[in-house]
């Protein structure tokens, strides 16, 4: 693969941090349900946070610092679970609301998960493989004290991959003297991994994205779709969509973005991309610049790049019918109130993209089994769950006159409350 020079596209300004959507998420979700203080002090503080220093030995003989994050933010429901990320961007603050939306998603969908995240603020392309190794290894040994099957679970997410919990699975292994495969989960099939988990958090976005088209009387076959970023979750929304007959119109990376009205040809441009490392230069489609890709006119518009990329500088501005968020927090919290003014339909986040750690779950069951599940079987217990979980949250907005986000959230929020209760507090 050729890697591309520096990216085309900056991250839009954000007008609110993560961390200040994701709180101001919560306090809403605390004032609708009526709790106290002290339950809102205990659902918005991280219960551990461990920040470490990596130092890597740069395969030029130098050595290099690096600043790495693990954050729990809540462990009342099960162990710890949530992804761990490469990028610049990453930051303390950033972690922590990654792992609060964590928190929430496993309960809303009731995985037996707390919430977790990690992060190294690094770009992965300006390291060699054995650099990446050696971060991800030291990061490891760093993080050791507070994972493992039944504490903390990482995954992939930005920036790293199923070649990056190999890693941490044969590094915390070592540490432990025998295999332990239930300590990640997005390892390759060969080493315990789940059959469908590469591709489950795009299903379900899809099978979201299906629902609410449906439900707003949009044949599926036909509809458009906008989806940003082409990475482990845009790739595969885009190819489900189009296998459902819909028109994926346009696609972005951090390259830039393309455009055809006829609907792109989503696997020619996946081999386009395996070659050249970006959607930019594909043959069959018209160059247009990455932001207005937000702003198309397309039944469905998939985030699935970064956060805060909708934010209330562009909001008014956007013209799908449906935002199926597939990022995390890619949707700011000003922005939330303009697109529900406007009659956009928000599936949020910890819906949308929860397929990811459902699967997760189901490779955990299965590690913790040494068994197994034919991909039929993954497949079709993602589904039931993914739209169980529209079902209800749909009901509770309905019931209460909530957009989804704050009716999912009030839902997650309320299970997780209701483990805080059951546990009592220790001593
Ligand atoms: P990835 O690193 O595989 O892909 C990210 C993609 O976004 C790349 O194509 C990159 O070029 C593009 N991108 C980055 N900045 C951009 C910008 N400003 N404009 C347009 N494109 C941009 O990451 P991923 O695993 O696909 O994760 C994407 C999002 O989905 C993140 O918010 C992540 O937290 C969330 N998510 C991922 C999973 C998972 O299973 N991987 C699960 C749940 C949620």
């Amino acid at each position: 693969m050729t890697l591309l020079q520096t990216p085309a596209v900056s991250l839009a300004p954000q007008h609110t941090s993560a961390l200040e959507d994701a709180q101001a998420q919560l306090a809403e979700a605390v004032a609708g349900l009526g709790y106290d203080e002290g339950t809102h002090a205990m659902l918005s503080k991280s219960r551990r946070e461990l920040t470490v220093s990596i130092p890597l030995r740069r395969d030029d003989g130098s050595t290099q610092v690096l600043a790495g994050y693990r954050v729990q933010h809540n462990i009342s429901r099960g162990p710890a679970k949530g992804g761990l990320r490469y990028s610049p961007q990453v930051t303390l603050d950033e972690v922590r609301a990654l792992a609060m939306w964590m928190t929430w998603k496993c309960a809303l969908l009731d995985v037996p998960y707390g919430g977790a995240k990690g992060g190294i603020a690094l770009d992965p392309r300006l390291y060699s493989t054995p650099e990446l190794e050696r971060i991800t290894r030291r990061y490891t040994s760093e993080i050791l004290p507070i994972i493992g099957p039944q504490q903390d679970i990482p995954a992939p997410d930005v920036g790293t991959d199923e070649r990056t919990m190999a890693w941490i699975m044969d590094t915390y292994s070592v540490s432990q003297g025998h295999t332990v495969p239930g300590v990640v989960t997005g390892k390759p099939l060969s080493l315990g991994g789940s059959l469908g988990r590469a591709s489950a958090t795009s299903r379900g976005v899809v099978h979201i994205a299906t629902a609410a088209l449906r439900g707003e009387g949009i044949a599926v076959a036909g509809s458009t779709a906008a989806i940003q970023g082409f990475g482990k979750v845009g790739r595969d929304a885009a190819r489900f969509l189009a296998q459902e007959g819909a028109l994926v119109v346009a696609v972005s990376d951090q390259y830039g973005a393309i455009h055809n009205a006829a609907g792109l040809d989503i696997e020619a441009l996946a081999a386009h991309v395996d070659t050249t490392g970006s959607v930019v230069g594909f043959g069959s489609a018209d160059a247009f610049a990455a932001n207005d890709l937000l702003e198309l006119d397309v039944d469905v518009l998939v985030p699935a790049a970064v956060e805060g990329v909708i934010h209330e500088g562009n909001a008014g501005r956007i013209r799908a019918r449906i935002v199926v968020e597939g990022a995390n927090g890619p949707t700011s919290r000003d922005a939330d109130a303009i697109l529900a003014s406007n009659g956009v339909l928000v599936a949020p986040d910890i819906l949308a993209n929860a397929g990811g750690v459902i699967v997760s779950y189901f490779e955990w069951v299965q590690a913790n089994q040494s068994y197994r599940w034919e991909a039929r079987d993954v497949e079709a217990r993602l589904e039931e769950r993914m739209l169980a979980a529209w079902a209800s949250v749909n009901e509770h907005a309905r019931a209460h006159d909530l957009t989804l986000r704050a009716a999912a959230t009030r839902l997650a929020v309320a299970r997780v409350t209701e483990a805080h209760r059951l546990r009592g507090l220790y001593p």
